[in-house]
């Protein structure tokens, strides 16, 4: 693993190997961390907060071109596989660190194992549906989060005996550190911002945006920007490096005045406020369905989604991330969404860990 998204699946996930522990089958769980993601906000404050098991390995490889980043992780990756051999390896969703490990394991004839497969944005520019598609094909086993992901490995040829559907851990993540945050809610949002955002009982959007095919745009960019500052909310936006580094890039420092910018968030606070949040808008795919699981509508500001069950049922909206004026009439639809619309149980039972772990366990 390497990157943000990844150490909240591993914190799930984590936790169930653990468990094996006290049982006749235990699973002895050892971490690689590329460094992909590095500083404290991206990376060391999961680790703590998450409880998840310090890394065996950490390689250091990170704010490189995909190309260099990829080549160097899959040489390195190499080397502690052919050291520790392990009966397998096991990688998380769509980045440059998964698909380095998928195809470092599979040249060794490890056994690979793919949490969050199937998903498909088809849009085959995007780095992160390179990853994925690839990785799928590599694994010995996809764990799919839902049926559509299911459909869309067995329509690539994948066997069926290489699927299976496990539910999404990210719902076990919304489960167990859902709860841990609501009981800590008073210390997570004591700091001044988020306080009084969130004290004053004022409704609130809550932004993130950090997808390449947005940050790196300049007209793009503007464009989110030019839409969050005339949302008709307060927008809180906690700010990834890479938007922080184009804004100041491309000049777009002007557009910030109405917006409050924060560092990135721990998960647990994260939580908490897309569970408060009056309205999500965001291009990560792990925040679309959080605001879901939470109860809070969401506006995706991309041209397509892996998730399109979101799209079905209302609680999510795509916009034209090149179109102010679109993204704001997303915005005044959602707002408008039914609270008590029916939310169905989409991404499993919250126990995809588990799951994942009695197939480990056949290995
Ligand atoms: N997240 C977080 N703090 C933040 C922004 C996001 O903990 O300030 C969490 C978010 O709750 C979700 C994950 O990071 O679980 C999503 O990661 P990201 O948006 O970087 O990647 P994606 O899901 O698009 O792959």
């Amino acid at each position: 693993m390497g990157a943000r998204p990844q150490f909240i699946k591993a914190a799930a996930l984590s936790r169930a190997i653990a468990a094996t522990h006290a049982g006749p089958q235990a699973i002895q769980e050892k971490i690689l961390h590329t460094g992909q993601h590095f500083d404290a906000a991206m990376s060391d404050q999961f680790f703590v907060e998450l409880g998840i098991p310090e890394p065996a390995f950490h390689l250091g490889i990170g704010g490189g071109s995909h190309g260099a980043n990829t080549g160097r992780m899959l040489e390195a990756i190499e080397a502690v596989l052919l050291a520790e051999q392990p009966d397998a390896l096991l990688v998380y969703g769509d980045t440059d660190s998964t698909l380095a490990g998928a195809l470092a394991a599979s040249k060794l004839k490890i056994p690979v194992l793919h949490v969050e497969a199937g998903l498909r944005s088809f849009n085959r520019h995007q780095p992160e549906e390179q990853n994925r598609v690839l990785t799928d094909h590599l694994a010995d086993l996809c764990f799919a989060p839902t049926n559509t992901a299911v459909a869309h490995l067995q329509r690539e040829g994948i066997a069926k005996e290489r699927i299976v559907r496990t539910g999404d851990v990210m719902a076990d993540a919304a489960r167990i550190f859902g709860e841990l945050a609501e009981a800590r809610a008073a210390e997570l949002l004591g700091s001044g911002i988020l306080q009084g955002l969130i004290g004053a009982e004022q409704p609130f959007l809550l932004a993130t945006i950090h997808r390449a095919e947005n940050t790196d745009d300049p007209a793009r960019l503007e464009a989110i920007l030019t839409a969050l500052g005339q949302a008709p909310l307060p927008v809180l936006l906690p700010l990834h490096p890479r938007t922080r580094a184009r804004i100041a890039e491309h000049g777009l420092e002007p557009l910030l005045g109405k917006l409050t910018l924060i560092e990135p968030l721990g998960f647990l606070a994260m939580l908490l406020l897309e569970r408060r949040a009056a309205l999500v808008v965001t291009d990560s795919g792990g925040v679309q369905k959080e605001a879901f699981l939470q109860g809070t509508p969401c506006v995706t500001v991309r041209g397509e989604t892996e998730w399109v069950e979101l799209l079905k049922c209302g609680w999510n909206r795509l916009a034209d991330p090149a179109d102010p004026a679109a993204m704001l009439t997303a915005m005044e639809q959602q707002l408008g969404l039914d609270p008590l619309q029916q939310r169905p149980p989409l991404y499993g039972d919250g126990y995809a860990a588990e799951a994942i772990v009695v197939r480990l366990q056949q290995l």
